[in-house]
């Protein structure tokens, strides 16, 4: 079997109103997405999505002519071009995607097949106000969610906890609060300088009052003391960070020191599904927990989902869902059919073969950058 060509969608669906996620700088009026498709010889076609892909036809031949099934060649391959180019790991979901297809089989098999479904947590985007916060929060628990994420602006950080608080005291002790304050990374143009450990460790402590579930991302990645740091400070509060490491180097030396207790690596942002595996199984053998970032789009969202509920991660998966700014229908508006919880705020893993991904074409013409 041969790859014949990879080919690449860019498209930009309008948002209208704006959405003001808590990490932009700016609100944005436009969502991005690149779908990778891999064509192969005998009429297989493995879609990906999730990465930008910028600069990725200089790496093409590279990967044109090989078989697809070679994947750890490819996982190789990948990390070569990412010394120049971006990081390509929407090809790599691509790849599994063909795998899957090729076997019959969903791609979360072929990782472990630990979990046919994963409890999710609604994963909220923008700032709001307690008020605001507590009748989203009501609305997606009457949606069947058992938790929900809440971001909190490192300038504004009296808000954020008045936030948790609200929906601590309006929805009980049975709903978990997972806090975010997404201090390891920046977008671009965003040039401000994180908090400090000293601040951060008394935003910790009172959010450990407020018994949430895992506190992510408190601290820039190269502060790694000061994560272990927090997390001896705070038995009953899990740390939590991982999403954008960009080296198994990196993931492997937080591991060694033992400074978090949840993994975050995203699959199509970080290092790839076939190192996720293997860092995951590391957390895992260690007792930690292992729950993939997915904020890109339902594309990056399986590839996620298939290798989380492949190898046993969890106890939550990260839904991005916060209505009425952030929706399914936004998020996946390149597929046949969003993807959604069942009643039960579960997420179930899509049993057809591969990853489970049915593009809308029409959406995918409508929306393409001409
Ligand atoms: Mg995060």
């Amino acid at each position: 079997m041969k790859i014949t060509d990879i080919t690449l969608d860019r498209l930009r669906l309008e948002l209208d109103p704006p959405f003001r996620a808590a990490w932009d700088p700016e609100p944005r009026r436009h969502f991005d997405a690149t779908i990778v498709r891999v064509q192969t010889d005998e009429g297989v076609t493995g879609i990906g999505s999730g990465d930008r892909m910028d600069g990725f036809e200089t790496y093409k031949p590279l990967f044109v002519g090989e078989d697809p099934l070679d994947i750890t060649r490819h996982v190789r391959a990948i990390e070569t071009a990412n010394f120049h180019g971006a990081h390509y790991w929407p090809l790599e979901a691509a790849l599994w995607d063909v795998i899957g297809k090729v076997h019959g089989r969903p791609v979360a098999e072929l990782f472990g097949n630990a979990a046919k479904k994963l409890p999710a947590y609604a994963s909220s985007g923008e700032l709001k106000s307690p008020e605001e916060r507590v009748a989203t929060a009501l609305e997606v628990r009457d949606a069947g969610f058992r938790a929900m994420k809440i971001r909190i602006d490192r300038n504004r950080i009296d808000e954020g906890v008045a936030a948790v608080r609200a929906v601590r005291e309006e929805l009980g002790e049975g709903f978990e609060i997972m806090v975010d304050l997404n201090q390891s990374w920046r977008m671009a143009g965003d040039t401000a300088h994180a908090s400090d450990l000293a601040g951060t460790r008394k935003t910790v402590a009172r959010l450990a009052e407020l018994d949430v579930f895992w506190v992510e991302e408190p601290l820039p990645y190269a502060d790694l003391d000061g994560f272990k740091r927090l997390g001896a400070e705070n038995p009953g509060v899990r740390i939590a960070a991982g999403e954008m490491h960009r080296s198994t180097a990196e993931l492997l030396r937080f591991l060694e020191e033992d400074a978090l207790d949840v993994y975050q690596m995203d699959v199509v942002l970080a290092v790839g599904m076939h190192r996720a595996r293997t860092l995951a199984e590391l957390a895992l053998l260690k007792h930690r927990q292992f729950t993939p970032h997915s904020w890109t789009n339902g594309i990056g969202l399986l590839a996620n989902l298939h290798v989380s509920a492949g190898v046993g991660g969890g106890p939550f998966f990260e839904f991005p869902y916060d209505p009425p700014g952030w929706t399914p229908e936004h998020r996946d508006f390149m597929l046949a059919e969003p993807v959604r919880v069942n009643g039960d705020g579960d997420l179930e893993v899509p049993d057809g073969p591969g990853l489970g991904v049915e593009l809308d074409e029409d959406a995918v013409d409508r929306w393409r950058i001409k």
